[in-house]
């Protein structure tokens, strides 16, 4: 529930509010807008009746939020959240980021020189795992520690800010240490634990739809990170489960307008892992920025016949150049551009 205050609603009738909240036993937030200032009840599973608020001044109006997610409704907020990245980017805006990179951080100058190219064709955050969640035990699993200090060093090189995967909850602290914006991947949508701890960690989140999840589930487990108090939250579509094995997943464009409708967080789509075929990648880029995804995450490697993981669906970097230039093409004709990278800094 929110309780929407007049425009000149003075701190002492929020501040009363916020106290009427308490004595219900619920917690009350007070949430400035750019227009007036909103009173949310956090912590109640159903809406309280409106007639307890009746006697206090200043209310305009009571809204129930009706979805089962809150914080991240457009109900809650009607604005985008715009996330400010270091560096330069910022996501959520009118501009579509692209974060570009290995699956996996192989080598120093694997990643270094993967850095350098995929920024000097446009991407401005550079992606690479190092906790890589492998179906198979047996894969390769990422080089951990190392791969993030070879990431860092990417940074320092390149400017590029980095987005990798925490898998556990114990590695959330070693991994925000060293990334720009934590990746919770699709195996670990649902992982609740995870998601509360990365939403202490005091960093943006990229969260991945899990490859079975609903749009709705999706957003729940947004409200997780959000709950804890982080409103720097990046959905990321990434591809379903379908019937046919023709692709690796479905990647769903549908739910990049439908989460731009039920909420105000940005999203992004992830066509690699969304088709798992090379040649398809381009393609659903276009179609993805046609969608009006806020950005797009794109595996890209020097050699990807040479990849550790992923390499089927691995676009080189001169594909992905020819990648960056139809999705300006395509930003151009919605009205959107694609972020650029700040000065060369190596
Ligand atoms: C990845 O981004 O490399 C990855 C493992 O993605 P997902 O969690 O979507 O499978
Ligand atoms: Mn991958």
């Amino acid at each position: 529930m929110l309780l929407v205050m007049e425009r000149g609603a003075t701190p002492e009738e929020v501040q009363a509010i916020v106290r009427r909240i308490e004595e219900l036993g619920f917690e009350g937030r007070a949430l400035a807008g750019r227009q007036r200032t909103a009173v949310a009840v956090l912590g109640n599973d159903e809406s309280l009746d409106a007639a307890r608020f009746s006697d206090l001044a200043g209310i305009k109006e009571i809204v129930p939020v009706t979805e089962p997610y809150r914080q991240a409704s457009r109900e809650w907020q009607a604005e985008n959240t715009v996330i400010q990245l270091p560096g330069g980017p910022s996501i959520g805006g009118d501009e579509v980021v692209v974060m570009a990179g290995p699956c996996a951080v192989e080598s120093e100058r694997q990643i270094v020189e993967t850095a350098r190219r995929v920024r000097d064709a446009g991407a401005t955050v550079l992606r690479g795992g190092a906790f890589k969640p492998r179906s198979s035990p047996y894969s390769f699993q990422g080089l951990g520690k190392q791969g993030l200090e070879w990431l860092a060093q990417a940074r320092e090189e390149t400017g590029l800010p980095v987005v990798t995967e925490v898998m556990d909850t114990e590695s959330v602290e070693l991994v925000a240490r060293y990334a720009d914006i934590l990746q919770v991947g699709a195996r670990n949508m649902q992982n609740f634990s995870l998601l509360r701890r990365v939403g202490q960690a005091g960093k943006p989140v990229l969260l991945k739809r899990g490859y079975a999840a609903t749009v709705t589930e999706l957003l729940l487990a947004a409200e997780y990170v959000l709950a804890e108090g982080n409103e720097r939250v990046i959905l990321c579509e990434r591809g379903v489960r379908g019937f046919d094995s023709a692709t690796r997943f479905v990647l769903d464009l549908t739910a990049i307008p439908l989460v731009h409708r039920l909420s105000h967080l940005p999203i992004v789509a992830d066509p690699s892992h969304g088709t798992g075929i090379r040649g398809k990648v381009l393609p659903m880029a276009r179609a993805a920025v046609a969608a009006g995804a806020d950005g797009l995450l794109i595996e890209v490697h020097p050699a990807p016949e040479q990849a550790l993981s992923d390499g089927v669906q691995t676009i080189s970097p001169e594909e992905f150049g020819e990648l960056m230039r139809q999705c300006r093409g395509i930003a151009d004709v919605i009205g959107r551009r694609i972020a650029e990278p700040a000065g060369v800094v190596g």
